[in-house]
């Protein structure tokens, strides 16, 4: 945002500092102020001016288009010029409705307009520091979240560990105890093979011998 200070001094518009603070007096161009006349008065913390003698009034884009004599769409358009116009946003304010119920605080951010009770600058500062404090809230929050979430993280993994070791140990009794049988069972099987064939061997040579003739 451009201040009407700004807006005065790029155009080399001099602006008397009163005795209040933020109000300025100075020579109308319009009205063709000289010496002591000062119908102009401008304030700094409302943005705004205002001739007593030709009424011309307004705010900073109206101020800079009648100092400089543009239309007011052009003086937009030099002080806030397209492609620039990023408006810098507090980062609370960039926080959502459900965000900020989160952290407690559920009633509207403070606009940035003053009510009728402050000035200007008593009511910016007042939403600074709301604003500032929603923040710093916000990330402890948000810091706390996720260390919970990292302590969730951590149980989940020992728990899994735990589970997974349990039963690895299961499966490596199944494996031996499967070992034991299977080998007793092919064991058993190669016996009964073996005395099987032997067996047949053997009175199948005992019929051969039978079959020589005895000399
Ligand atoms: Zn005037």
């Amino acid at each position: 945002m451009v201040g009407i200070e700004e807006v005065a001094s790029r155009n080399q518009f001099r602006l008397y500092p009163t005795t209040r603070l933020g109000q300025f007096k100075a020579h109308c161009p319009t009205c063709h102020d000289t010496n002591r006349q000062f119908h102009l008065y401008v304030s700094s913390t409302k943005d705004t001016f205002f001739c007593h003698k030709c009424g011309a009034k307004g705010g900073v884009v109206a101020f800079h288009a009648w100092l400089k004599g543009i239309p007011f769409q052009f003086a937009k358009d030099e002080l806030y010029p397209v492609g620039k116009r990023t408006f810098l946003r507090h980062p609370a304010e960039q926080l959502t409705y459900e965000q900020r119920a989160e952290i407690g605080f559920t009633t509207r951010l403070p606009s940035p307009i003053a009510p009728k009770a402050y000035t200007q600058k008593e009511w910016s500062r007042y939403r600074r520091r709301t604003l500032n404090w929603i923040w710093r809230e916000w990330r402890a929050y948000e810091k706390f979240r996720k260390e919970q979430d990292e302590r969730l993280y951590r149980l989940v993994c020992e728990g899994m560990a735990i589970e997974a070791t349990s039963q690895q140990t299961s499966m490596q009794k199944d494996i031996a105890t499967m070992n034991t049988s299977t080998v007793i069972a092919a064991n058993g099987d190669l016996h009964a093979n073996h005395r099987r064939t032997l067996s047949g061997a053997q009175s199948a040579l005992e019929q051969d011998c039978e079959l020589i003739p005895q000399t």
